[in-house]
């Protein structure tokens, strides 16, 4: 590169500090606007009278994804993150008082799903051996890489590829062909969940989620999962990656077929040679850019569900409790159809809980817990009429009532102080659309590959997005292989044309 280009990221997540790694290791000056006072966004942290708690992601999955992202930058996933597996990999709970531990000790399953269902370890095989299949084709071929036009993606082999992904076929209806037993077809298909998603609704390629969980684990970084963020700043700083804090970005400043800067919202001017959104894109077509059209394109899709977040500073450890345990509740689809047609909250909501203190005593002071419980809600939709206040304690008092089932009698005398995130608190805090914090965008098949927004504008050709909507999707490890992607469309775009 003959003069160096400078580059500008508004939002510090973590595809807006991997995309700003990628394009100052490529000899791009980079600057990071960043409307709040810390990074990480969905995966920022917090620290109260020594309890820690990661905000947003809490498991490390797919680290094959990881490691092909970060391993570019220099990063050694297991070395540099000091990473531990974990086993089992959760622990779930069901309302018959029953659980059943998530491990990839095979001889641990086989023990517990024949004693479930006789004859079902095989299944369980040939399931999570085809569902690791379906998350290495779609990465190769549906996930992994750019899509310059339409054709690329509706041909012949992509068609293939559709059906070999079963998208044909739901995932709930799938799982029939492998279990009988409701409780295992609820074990290995709830993981939709993770993208914001109902597995009665969702496509059966989605069971390439327990087929990665199986094949590859869930590791944990030592100190949680914003060590992530903190390894990102930590090379963003050594490249001299600029990082303002509490600087909203108000617009994106075009002329003709280019953006050439940034508005922040004190009426500041930056220029640059090229912008990279980071903050959620369909936010971002309404709140940053001129022009409606696409906005209320985008408002007309498909979005994820949200999460009402309860962060517990406890004084006693449970030993109940796994490092992730989840809590599949009756009437478990009811429940779901709630949460996504009715958009709302059932009465007896499912939910997961992290303690990590399991795996890493520096989460909390000695012999305390901390606890953070994630109860999947209804996206914000002011079409239904929704209570927050009302929604709110239905959670709270759903999950002490199931954890006082589960033997934690004594939970709600434990806990020393609660921080509670509502969807409108992730609306306000990362500015993630409807507080659809999965996604925001659903991960549907028509929002997905080729149908999902672009990693480049379509008019303003030095504008691009990377985040958790737009291609590939959301959740860390696309986010950070969605950076990747975008950086190397920057790159090749600064290869092909003369942007300045
Ligand atoms: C409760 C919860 C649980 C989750 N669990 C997991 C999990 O276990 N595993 C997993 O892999 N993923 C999980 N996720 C998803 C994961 O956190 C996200 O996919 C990921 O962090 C999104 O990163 P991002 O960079 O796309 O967006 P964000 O994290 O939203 O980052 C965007 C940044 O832009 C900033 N910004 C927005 N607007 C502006 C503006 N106008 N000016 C300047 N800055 C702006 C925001 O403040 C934010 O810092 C979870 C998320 C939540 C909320």
């Amino acid at each position: 590169m003959s003069e160096q280009k400078n580059a500008v990221i508004i939002g510090a997540g973590v595809g807006g500090l991997a995309t700003a790694n990628f394009l100052a290791k490529n000899g791009y000056s980079v600057e990071i606007y960043e409307k709040n006072a810390n990074p990480g966004g969905r995966c920022g942290q917090m620290i109260q009278d020594g309890h820690r708690f990661d905000l947003g992601a809490t498991i490390l999955l797919m680290p094959s994804l990881y490691k092909k992202v970060l391993s570019e930058l220099g990063i050694d996933l297991e070395k540099d993150l000091e990473t531990s597996s974990l086993e089992p990999v959760y622990k779930l709970f069901f309302s018959d008082g029953s659980d059943f531990a998530f491990t990839r000790d095979s001889e641990r399953m086989k023990a517990q799903l024949e004693a479930i269902e006789p004859g079902s370890y095989q299944k369980y095989q040939a399931y999570t051996k085809e569902g690791y299949r379906f998350f290495n084709l779609s990465m190769n071929d549906l996930l992994g890489k750019n899509f310059d036009h339409l054709f690329q993606f509706v041909n012949l082999k992509s068609m293939r590829l559709l059906l070999k992904l079963k998208t044909y076929l739901y995932h709930t209806d799938y799982i029939k062909q492998f279990f009988s037993d409701p409780q295992l077809r609820m074990a290995f298909t709830f993981q939709n969940i993770y993208v914001g998603q109902n597995p009665y609704q969702a496509p059966a390629f989605f069971s390439m989620l327990p087929g990665a969980e199986i094949a590859e684990g869930a590791l944990f970084p030592k100190g949680g999962m914003h060590r992530i963020v903190e390894t990102l700043l930590a090379l963003a700083d050594k490249q001299s990656v600029k990082i303002h804090y509490k600087k909203p970005i108000e617009k994106i400043l075009v002329n003709g077929k280019k953006t050439y800067g940034i508005m922040l919202d004190d009426g500041t001017i930056v220029h640059a040679d090229l912008v990279v959104a980071n903050a959620d894109l369909p936010y971002v077509y309404d709140q940053l850019l001129p022009g409606k059209r696409k906005a209320r394109q985008l408002n007309r899709k498909k979005y994820s569900c949200s999460a009402i977040v309860f962060h517990w500073g406890v004084d006693k450890v449970y030993s109940q409790l796994d490092h992730h345990s989840v809590f599949l509740n009756d009437p478990y689809q009811k429940g779901l159809e709630t949460i996504f047609n009715d958009k709302s909250l059932p009465e007896n909501p499912s939910f997961y809980i992290h303690a990590p203190v399991r795996s890493d005593l520096s989460a909390a002071p000695e012999n305390q817990d901390s606890l953070s419980v994630i109860v999947p809600v209804a996206h914000l939709d002011p079409k239904n009429n929704q209570d927050w206040g009302k929604l709110k304690q239905i959670a709270r008092e759903g999950v002490i009532r199931r954890l006082e089932e589960a033997g934690l009698y004594d939970i709600e005398e434990h806990i020393k102080f609660e921080i509670c995130y509502l969807p409108k608190t992730w609306e306000t805090s990362c500015n993630v659309t409807r507080g659809s914090v999965f996604g925001s965008l659903s991960h549907s098949i028509f929002q997905m590959g080729y149908f999902r927004p672009h990693n480049q504008h379509k008019k303003y050709r030095n504008l691009y997005f990377a985040g958790g909507s737009t291609h590939p999707g959301n959740g860390v490890p696309l986010v950070l292989l969605g950076a990747k992607l975008t950086s190397e469309r920057i790159l090749k775009d600064a290869k092909n044309l003369n942007f300045n």
